[in-house]
């Protein structure tokens, strides 16, 4: 059996400039890789790596894609991770399904923008169904932040959920006075409170994870099979939010997290339809609790062909069946 691969290179503008902690993104670069076995049979697949994760650009991947010269034996494929590791898995997996009975709806977390500006915004999706919200913060003055928790919180009804996402934006002291405050809340986890990068990280990550009451989540510290192998072997008693799509094998990834009883957020790499229908399967398909995912982020680009499933308080998985990833590939010709 001999796979024919071929691929299209995407840069995508977004919307609207996306602020993060590490600078401003206004356009999206990836793949998408197409598999079509002898039978006649297709699969699409994405690749959408994120810069400064450090795994890999987009000529480094579209390389690799063009060094299997158009064909593929499927058995290369064990050796193969990374961003592209996961595009040929999907593709493959498009008409492979793995057995399993998945889901048939996974509740969606709204994303409320970091400041003041949160407090509008979560009254808007209360209204439109939300129900668990996630809140920027490391962005302002702490003292001023602490107040508008306070403020965020009491606006939300009994059963609500928040959880905040510092992305590694805190220094040792600003965490521990977080957590301090956090001690008294209903706050569901803090992501990333401290950086991957920074120095001791892991050791201090894992002591304010054993010294205070609101469970921690790691992120930007998950950015390839390795590093949840790594976190699993030292014991992480918190949460692991999971961007499929930066892992080269998220059924052996998933698998060990599963193993290891570990709770999971799944979580959008802001990657284009073709990558969240496979991103969002592998959360149906988890075996354990399965908590409000990150995927409230569409509409994302500006050219909608490319979104995935608009933000609702749920994604059904007859959502997923009607998404419409050959336009996304046909819209590239
Ligand atoms: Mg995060």
């Amino acid at each position: 059996m001999e796979w024919r691969v071929s691929h299209r290179r995407y840069a995508l503008p977004l919307r609207a400039v996306l602020r993060t902690a590490r600078g401003e993104w206004r356009a999206r670069e990836g793949l998408f890789l197409r598999l079509k076995d002898e039978s006649g049979r297709t699969g699409l697949g994405e690749a959408a790596p994120v810069p400064w994760f450090g795994m890999g650009d987009v000529d480094t991947l579209e390389a690799g894609a063009r060094s299997w010269e158009g064909r593929m034996d499927p058995e290369r494929l064990g050796s193969v991770g990374g961003c592209l590791g996961f595009a040929l898995r999907s593709a493959a997996r498009a008409w492979a399904q793995p057995a399993g009975a998945a889901r048939e709806h996974v509740a969606v977390a709204a994303l409320l923008p970091a400041g003041r500006a949160a407090l509008a915004r979560v009254a808007e999706r209360l209204e439109a169904g939300f129900r668990c919200f996630k809140w920027k913060v490391g962005v302002e003055a702490v003292a001023d932040e602490l107040v508008l928790l306070e403020d965020l919180l009491g606006r939300l009804p009994g059963g609500a959920k928040l959880r905040l996402d510092a992305n590694g934006a805190w220094d040792r002291r600003t965490a521990e006075r977080w957590l301090d405050r956090c001690a008294e809340y209903p706050v569901e986890f803090i992501e990333q409170p401290v950086a991957p990068e920074a120095r001791g990280a892991a050791d201090l990550l894992l002591g304010l994870a054993g010294d205070y009451p609101t469970p921690l989540a790691l992120d930007e510290s998950l950015v390839g099979d390795g590093d949840v192998e790594r976190w699993i072997g030292m014991g992480w008693p918190g949460v692991f939010v999971v961007k499929p799509a930066l892992f080269g094998d998220p059924a052996t990834v998933l698998g060990r997290l599963a193993k290891a009883g570990a709770p999971v957020v799944f979580s959008s790499a802001l990657e284009t339809v073709v990558g969240a229908e496979a991103a969002l399967r592998w959360a149906l398909a988890w075996p354990g609790e399965l908590r409000a995912v990150g995927f409230g982020v569409w509409p994302l680009f500006a050219d909608g062909r490319f979104d995935g499933p608009a933000a609702a308080p749920f994604i059904r998985r007859v959502d997923l069946d009607r998404l419409q990833t050959e336009a996304a590939w046909n819209a590239l010709s």
